[in-house]
């Protein structure tokens, strides 16, 4: 009887497997002509200064509203993009949207203000992805490098490829800043952090929804905080839902929050109506 129920687990489970492949070749199609059948949606995600409570920058979180399947989340369909290739023509794709929405919201918030955008490290590291193609962009539709923020991960600085260095510095000259993200989560080498030209640190929900005071991850937040600020860094935290992480996260001096607290991603012309409410209520404030 056993050994029937044993059959059975790995017939059930073959079956899965054969499901979950036929789910991603079939997403893997589907996205071939997401771009050129524009299918990909720009969500921004607001970032508050802990200090002021004022919204001083944006994240760009890619969504895909699929024919029929309906909005898509980037946990699904990045790792398939990024296997396939296709992550390269999306991120061009998206860069340019924040490019053009960062020059637009410029005057609506503060000097401080920048949209920030994430890259795999497959487009950091694929010859036919040039840096200098960004940069061109950014160039040639007058967007000052400041108002762009790069999110790259730990491992991308553990790959001993010269390029990743050549590309950051490169993005430095231009006054492109960087960010590491889902800090905490990856690796324990911390030698990067001296090696490379960082600007902020994220650090990951997973250390942000546990936090209460005096425990674990609150002495985890702490000392990550601790340690970028005397290394001149600024840390974001990701992941807010509550007022007390909020409050936990100002009493050891982290710099911004993002999170369902404040607002979920939302549409560009949603995100354009939030800092122009924040700017007014900020002028009817002072
Ligand atoms: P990420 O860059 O770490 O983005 C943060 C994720 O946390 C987003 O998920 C965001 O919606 C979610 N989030 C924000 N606030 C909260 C909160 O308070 N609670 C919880 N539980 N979650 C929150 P999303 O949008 O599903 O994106 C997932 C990941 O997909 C991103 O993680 C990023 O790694 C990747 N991704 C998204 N857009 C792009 C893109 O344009 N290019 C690339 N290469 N990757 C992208
Ligand atoms: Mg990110
Ligand atoms: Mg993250
Ligand atoms: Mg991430």
């Amino acid at each position: 009887e056993a050994k029937s129920r044993g059959r059975n687990n790995v017939r059930y489970f073959s079956l899965a497997i054969r499901d979950a492949l036929a789910q991603r070749t079939s997403l893997a199609r589907d996205l071939r002509s997401a771009v050129d059948n524009n299918e990909l949606r720009d969500y921004y995600q607001p970032i508050i200064c802990l200090r002021t409570g004022r919204i001083v920058k944006g994240e760009t979180l890619m969504r895909w509203q699929h024919p029929t399947r309906g909005l898509i989340s980037p946990t699904l369909f990045i790792p398939v993009a990024e296997e396939t290739g296709e992550i390269i023509r999306m991120g061009d794709w998206i860069f340019r949207q924040a490019a053009q929405n960062a020059l637009k919201w410029q005057s609506l918030a503060g000097d401080e203000f920048a949209i920030s955008v994430n890259k795999s490290p497959m487009q950091f590291i694929d010859p036919s992805t040039m840096s200098d193609d960004w940069i061109q962009l950014l160039h040639t539709l007058g967007v000052d490098g400041r108002r762009i923020v790069v999110e790259i991960t730990e491992g991308l600085l553990l790959d001993p490829d010269p390029i990743v260095e050549q590309r950051l510095l490169h993005f430095r000259d231009r006054g492109i800043q960087v960010a590491i993200d889902d800090f905490g989560t990856g690796y324990s080498s911390l030698s990067y952090l001296s090696k490379f030209d960082i600007d902020y640190l994220k650090i990951d929900q997973s250390f942000t929804r546990n936090l209460n005071e005096g425990n674990e991850s609150y002495v985890l937040c702490e000392a990550i905080i601790v340690m970028a600020h005397k290394l001149g860094l600024k840390v974001i935290a990701e992941g807010v839902e509550t007022a007390l992480q909020r409050n936990l996260l100002r009493d050891i001096h982290c710099d911004y929050a993002q999170g369902f607290f404040y607002s979920p991603p939302v549409p560009a012309d949603v995100f354009e109506d939030l800092l122009k409410a924040d700017s007014q209520q900020n002028m009817t404030r002072a």
